[in-house]
């Protein structure tokens, strides 16, 4: 289906300026283009635009409604729901409408959604809520009747759904009869269909292995899977679901409460999240949008928000419905973690280990809670592959604390010219030669650190950081200055500054100058593996570190380890072997080895696990929830000491899951793969007996 299928402004007509006493045009022009995304987003499962642009369009015509009524015709998006059904599906008419929800962006927003439902209701004192996930999916009703599925639907328009009744049957979590004896005659089962992050990336990465086209996100790849014509296409991609509300019920009673209503759904064998709460007043609402901030990155799929409803039915009825949504609900939205801006340029930065990333220079842009003004673009091949140019509108991500990235260009909105991204030959920093193997993703300045000053800086600043050396007060300033100054060149030259060296720095007091050389003192007293971590290893990371200071014991024995006894590592491939072995093998490494080990730093040395055994080795745990006394890093350094491994998931190969409060999904899976699970108690009991 091309996008063409829809009328759309001239996009060589400037849109209207909002300021303008136009508002007529401004709204006729608003109407069109959120008609148009919306036709893109629901029909079409391709948006071309973030969410956050629809919104920021979708409130201001509402504003503008709102200020001139006589604007509101029954066409605006602001009186409809999604879109139209596609043709190619059997039309269903929802028995009851499936409706949108009212959304709120900040605590006002919501203390006015409170205010509203407590006057609607006249309560005297606080109103009570059930409160659950926005899931970002799709939203389905699903008719059983005598406790067998029927039928079932998507939203559409709100009034009439797509027929999807194959589809949804091999949904495996959805139960094609209910579990129950006494079945209500008719129940349609509202909830949504969504994807989980891992089952999107294993999706992703078979499309483009398979040369087919990739999906944005979670949301577009479940609704893209579920209205399929072919069933079968459906059944291959793992689409999950969570009930949430209902359209029909007779023959059966109807719970006197949401969370009863959910609670019920439990035991009829339907899906529900167990992110749910029930609170009071707004302070509750916001107690539980606070908590559900941070758990959202380890949520197993993507959430856009969080959903209020008044938890009484009966206080539901009186409240009612406004055109597209309830007056009991209220989508409580986090900061969109997408937005539009311009990309007026690409520079290109170089890492500690020469690698060379296209950094994008963006016209500011709130995203993700921040303004952002840089985003990555990865590599020289992702800016080709992805066609992004100079000049070109683009569409940024900034998820929770990762690194803003640039997703994608909007075809629509590229000017006639723009500028595409050329590699440079010379290293801006040091003019070496820049090269790139030919099977390697990855250009590099190959002046090395000791030609290259950001290598240097780099190199430094991983030589610093906290899971390192650990040397606070290392600041990017700091080191700027020092390399920049030529006050230092290796990480040895760090424990060589004087008072005086330090004191006499831009911006450096002599308090922070005498902290500086505590910090450095206190440094040299480390582990071996944060001392190998530190070195900056190429494809040595923290846990690879771990391993290789477990495996070897003490630094003599790793230096002189061959490439086959290095293969003898847990988790050391030939990759990661050679590499070691070509920092190893280099001069001017071992001399700042060896001149690190002079200037005092030092560890406690071992024999290695090949002759000492520990009591964990060989172990893997992983950990989950809050412990009721240990911190994740103290119960990972215990286990750790005592020659276990501590995973990030689980899998087969776990041997102990230590769960604490609230654990998640890590747990559901242990449980799953039947793998045993202790506490924090039962973890301090082993690492007593064993
Ligand atoms: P919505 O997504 O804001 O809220 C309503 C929907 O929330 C329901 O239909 C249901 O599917 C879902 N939902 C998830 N969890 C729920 C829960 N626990 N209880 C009840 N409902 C729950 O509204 P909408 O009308 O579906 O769509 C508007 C959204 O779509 C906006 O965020 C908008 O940005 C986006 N949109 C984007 C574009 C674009 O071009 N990018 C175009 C159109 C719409």
């Amino acid at each position: 289906m091309e996008p063409d299928l829809f009328s759309r402004p001239d996009k060589s007509e400037a849109p209207p300026n909002p300021e303008a006493s136009h508002w007529q045009e401004r709204a006729a022009w608003l109407k069109a283009e959120l008609n148009r995304h919306s036709h893109a987003y629901y029909v079409l499962d391709s948006p071309t635009i973030p969410d956050a642009e629809y919104d920021k369009m979708f409130r201001e015509l509402v504003a503008l409604e709102q200020a001139h009524p006589d604007l509101i015709t029954s066409d605006s998006p602001t009186q409809r729901v999604g879109g139209k059904p596609l043709p190619q599906f059997e039309a269903v008419r929802h028995a009851v409408p499936m409706l949108s929800l009212n959304n709120a962006f900040d605590d006002e927003e919501v203390a006015g959604f409170d205010r509203r439902v407590r006057e609607g209701l006249q309560a005297a004192g606080e109103v009570e809520y059930s409160t659950e996930l926005k899931f970002d999916g799709l939203a389905i009703s699903v008719r059983y009747e005598d406790g067998v599925l029927v039928q079932a639907a998507t939203r559409g328009d709100g009034m009439t759904g797509e027929n999807v009744t194959p589809n949804i049957r091999t949904v495996r979590a959805m139960p094609l009869r209910l579990h129950t004896k006494h079945p209500p005659k008719v129940l349609e089962v509202r909830g949504e269909v969504l994807m989980f992050k891992s089952d999107f990336a294993r999706l992703n990465d078979r499309q483009r292995e398979g040369g087919q086209k990739e999906f944005a996100n979670p949301r577009n790849a479940a609704a893209g899977s579920l209205r399929q014509l072919d069933s079968r296409i459906t059944a291959q991609r793992a689409l999950r679901f969570f009930a949430y509300g209902i359209g029909a019920l007779e023959g059966a009673e109807m719970p006197a409460s949401h969370s009863g209503l959910l609670d019920w759904y439990a035991t009829l064998g339907l899906p529900v999240c167990s992110e749910r709460a029930v609170v009071m007043g707004a302070t509750g609402l916001l107690e539980f949008f606070t908590s559900i901030g941070v758990k959202r990155k380890a949520l197993p799929y993507d959430i856009d928000g969080v959903v209020y409803k008044v938890n009484g039915i009966e206080q539901q009825r009186t409240l009612g419905f406004v055109s597209r949504a309830p007056r009991f609900a209220l989508a409580h939205k986090f900061p969109a973690e997408e937005a539009m801006t311009v990309l007026q340029g690409i520079d290109v930065q170089v890492g500690r280990t020469g690698a060379i990333t296209p950094v994008a220079r963006l016209a500011p842009v709130f995203v993700g809670g921040v303004t952002v003004t840089n985003a990555t673009l990865h590599n020289e091949d992702e800016v080709h592959r992805k066609d992004i140019r100079i000049g070109d509108t683009v569409i940024v991500r900034r998820a929770g604390d990762v690194i803003p990235e640039v997703v994608s260009y909007v075809p629509e909105l590229r000017p006639a010219h723009t500028l595409a991204f050329v590699m440079p030959s010379a290293c801006p920093v040091c003019d070496s030669p820049i090269v790139r193997p030919e099977d390697e993703a990855i250009a590099r300045c190959s002046g090395g650190w000791v030609k290259c000053p950001a290598q240097r800086k780099g190199g430094l600043l991983h030589f610093v950081s906290r899971r390192a050396m650990d040397i606070e007060g290392f600041g990017e300033q700091l080191i700027d200055q020092l390399v920049d100054k030529h006050i230092i060149t290796t990480a040895a030259d760090l424990y060589k500054l004087g008072f005086r060296a330090l004191a006499e720095l831009d911006r450096m007091a002599e308090k922070s100058a005498q902290n500086v050389l505590n910090a450095l003192e206190k440094s040299k007293s480390t582990t071996l593996a944060r001392f190998i971590y530190a070195l900056g290893i190429r494809h040595v990371g923290e846990a690879t570190a771990k391993e290789l200071a477990r495996h070897f014991g003490n630094l003599d024995a790793l230096l002189a380890a061959s490439e086959e006894q290095l293969l003898e590592v847990a988790d050391i491939g030939p990759v990661v072997a050679r590499s070691i072995i070509a920092f190893l093998s280099d001069p001017m490494n071992r001399e700042l080895i060896e001149q690190l080990r002079a200037t005092g730093v030092h560890w406690s040395e071992g024999t290695g696990s090949v002759s000492e055994a520990k009591p964990f080795q060989g172990k893997t745990f992983v950990l989950t929830g809050t412990l009721p006394t240990l911190t994740r890093d103290e119960a990972a350094a215990r286990i750790e000491a005592a020659g276990g491994k501590v995973a990030g998931s689980v899998s087969k190969k776990t041997n102990y899951v230590v769960a604490g409060e609230e654990a998640g999904s890590k747990l559901a899976k242990a449980q799953e793969l039947g793998i045993t699970i202790i506490d924090e108690a039962g973890l301090l009991q082993l690492l007593e007996h064993e």
